[in-house]
């Protein structure tokens, strides 16, 4: 059930937490009123951020229905995997919001949802949203925070009878985590035109089920997907809010923050052969173990990130026969770097492969490295930057730093076809991809209303 703007009559009682500094009125400046008298925020749980008051009091109602969806029972956190059930439920929700505010709904061939409020043909929109999809028990608040946020955004400008003189849209981009087939943005790739529909159609998930076959399974036509320059050349500008993915904010003890570029990133493939052998018979200075020249090579990776700012981390690993009473034959494990800049990025990962290979040598073990991924560094749009901050700096009581985050993004992907910005809401416990990824209520409100001032001041007279 969607209520409409500003509807409470349903909400449960014991299902809101007191707002502070609670007035009758909606301030149409609110963000002085966004620091809570104490000056400290009042934390909730993961699930349960503030109302906005007022029209954009939306925000809550939709948070609240959105909460339960694929959110595993034991583990508080959100399995919504692209085109399984969770997935279509948050769809249907998209789509009801939609109607709920008289916006045209549309899906476009690569299965993205779309609530557009103008005539899309009439160009130069302004476009928001995010990702409703999650990595396997995610929290709650990546991706959905920022459609949940253009909603209330959207609210809230109609509120101030804002005058729209451009199209506006709000967008659900499909499969952003690669959660189920391994490649993140499928949607905003397959729509810029990075992945071609060939390399779409090899997508294969853990059961063999491909992606144009989970796509048809969920009712979606498969036949369609490819690149759509049409409709990005009808975008002027892609803003996307997200919950920050680190402590940044935290730290410099701001709200909201603005994106300055996606550090540059890849994945590597170590694989460390050796000789399998009886972990009981077989005297240590006879050994070719790899799994030796694996560990040494992790504590390498943290040496050289830290050497350089960077991080690098090696989070899936692969070891046969993977037997607790053998010596393994070989051990693969897979490295993920990112760094600020190209320059560091290689001086990481060139710096672990030197040590790795002379690890390898030591212990009589062979190295194969391989490149599987990688994304350079993403520059969003300057002047679309200096826009954002010129529109926030308004506010003489909000400052908004300009971060850099090692996280991809659909806007990120975009950034290459059109001017694309991003907005952080602060994420306190700087955890992501976890039940514990968090954001305070009252940052929460402060990221609607930032998100709501940007896009007046983009698409209003
Ligand atoms: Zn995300």
């Amino acid at each position: 059930m969607i209520q409409e703007q500003g509807g409470r009559g349903n909400r449960p009682v014991g299902d809101e937490v007191s707002s502070p500094g609670a007035g009758p009125a909606v301030p149409t400046r609110p963000h002085s009123q966004l620091r809570s008298s104490g000056g400290t925020p009042i934390a909730l749980r993961n699930d349960c951020p503030q109302p906005v008051r007022g029209q954009g009091g939306s925000f809550h109602e939709m948070w609240r229905e959105l909460r339960p969806i694929g959110r595993h029972p034991d583990t508080g956190g959100y399995r919504r995997f692209a085109w399984t059930g969770a997935d279509g439920e948050c769809r249907e929700w998209f789509k009801a919001q939609t109607e709920s505010r008289g916006l045209t709904y549309e899906v476009d061939r690569n299965g993205n949802q779309w609530a557009w409020l103008g005539d899309p043909a009439q160009g130069d929109a302004v476009v928001t949203g995010s990702h409703l999809d999650s990595v396997p028990d995610g929290g709650a608040f990546d991706g959905p925070l920022g459609v949940v946020s253009s909603f209330a955004a959207l609210d809230e400008l109609r509120h101030r009878n804002a005058r729209f003189t451009k199209p506006l849209a709000i967008v659900n981009f499909g499969d952003e985590e690669g959660a189920r087939f391994g490649l993140a943005c499928v949607g905003s790739r397959l729509t810029a035109g990075q992945l071609t529909v060939e390399q779409a159609h090899r997508l294969t998930d853990g059961d063999g089920v491909t992606l144009p076959q989970a796509m048809e399974a969920a009712g979606y036509d498969p036949g369609a997907i490819g690149p759509d320059p049409e409709r990005l050349a009808r975008i002027g500008a892609f803003v996307e809010l997200h919950v920050e993915q680190g402590r940044a904010l935290d730290l410099s003890g701001d709200r909201v923050g603005i994106a300055g570029a996606i550090w540059p990133h890849g994945r590597w493939r170590f694989d460390f052969r050796g000789e399998a052998n009886h972990a009981g018979t077989t005297r240590l200075v006879d050994r070719r173990d790899p799994m030796l020249s694996y560990a040494e090579t992790v504590l390498a990776a943290r040496r050289e990130a830290q050497l350089a700012g960077a991080v690098a981390t090696f989070g899936k690993i692969a070891v046969e026969p993977n037997g607790v009473n053998a010596i393994p034959s070989l051990v693969r494990g897979w490295l993920d770097s990112r760094a600020a800049d190209q320059t560091s990025l290689d001086a990481v990962v060139g710096g672990v492969e030197k040590a790795a290979r002379e690890y390898a040598a030591a212990h009589g073990v062979d190295l194969d490295v391989v490149r599987e991924s990688f994304t350079p560094v993403v520059e969003f749009d300057h002047a679309l930057r200096d826009e954002l901050a010129r529109i926030l700096g308004k506010d003489p009581d909000l400052t908004v730093p300009v971060l850099g985050t090692g996280a991809g993004h659909d806007a990120g992907i975009l950034s290459g076809s059109i001017p694309t910005a991003m907005l952080f809401v602060r994420n306190p416990t700087g955890v992501s991809h976890s039940p514990a990824e968090f954001a305070a209520e009252d940052d929460c409100v402060a990221g609607v209303t930032a998100l709501a001032d940007v896009l007046e001041g983009l698409a209003c007279s």
